[in-house]
């Protein structure tokens, strides 16, 4: 997966993130909780025979691609709030953590193993190793999708969006992350590399709830089947398909 000018377009674009920390400081509101995707699990497991299209698996390369997802993801939200007339801020930081309890959001330990957008704060923080270890084995289009969906927790707190069901904000977030992801491959600010779709479907697969968990359950995230037909529905008809746009 490539984006378009990724590195040389990182320059003003982080000039851009830290003008955004400086002036945003510390907004609040929102998701109460800290929301996890799959807090204690292990790394998605990669199916046998799972093709990786680029064969890049060092932390720079991981990291590399978290700055271009971010950068892609807020120029895309950027141009979205501005069609509609509003003002967009970005996430105000995305936070590496090693140690559980390294990161807390709103007074809660953030533990190892897990991604998260924290409301109270506007941060993304992830476990290194956990990531690292789902980027190598599901490939770099994992990496798009994970900070695809956290960011768009942060573009549901900007809007307002706060369903009863956290299943609703989960495969809206999902629904979202296939749109920002779709929209710029249609635009051309990021290109798929062969096998990347199935990346994506195999992240999805290993995100799923286990099939015994209910739907209305505190944290329920949906199954592999819901998140991966809200993701496409997103990723191939853009963000009418989650109820925005
Ligand atoms: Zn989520």
């Amino acid at each position: 997966m490539t984006a378009r000018s990724g590195r040389d377009a990182r320059g003003p674009l982080a000039g851009l993130l830290i003008a955004a920390l400086v002036s945003l400081a510390c907004a609040g509101g929102g998701l109460a909780e800290p929301e996890g995707e799959r807090p204690g699990a292990d790394p998605p497991a990669a199916s046998p025979g799972a093709t990786r299209a680029d064969s890049t698996t060092s932390v720079a390369e991981f990291k590399q691609d978290v700055a271009d997802a971010q950068a892609i993801a807020e120029r895309y939200w950027a141009a979205q709030f501005k069609q509609s007339g509003q003002r967009f801020q970005p996430i105000r930081q995305i936070i590496p953590y090693q140690r559980s309890g390294e990161v807390s959001c709103g007074g809660q330990a953030l533990p190892r193993n897990n991604a998260v957008y924290c409301s109270r704060g506007d941060f993304i923080a992830y476990d290194v190793a956990w990531s690292v270890a789902a980027f190598r084995q599901v490939g770099d289009a994992f990496v798009f999708y994970l900070l695809g969906h956290e960011y768009a927790h942060g573009i549901q707190v900007r809007l307002g969006i706060n369903y009863s069901f956290t299943i609703q904000q989960e495969l809206q977030a999902d629904c979202m992350a296939g749109a920002y992801l779709g929209d710029s491959v249609r635009s051309g600010a990021l290109t798929l590399a062969e096998g990347d779709l199935d990346e994506f479907r195999e992240g999805l697969a290993a995100v799923g709830d286990d099939p015994d968990q209910p739907w209305f359950a505190e944290g329920a995230h949906g199954t592999a089947e819901q998140r991966t037909d809200m993701f496409f529905r997103g990723y191939e008809r853009s963000l009418k398909e989650c109820g925005l746009g």
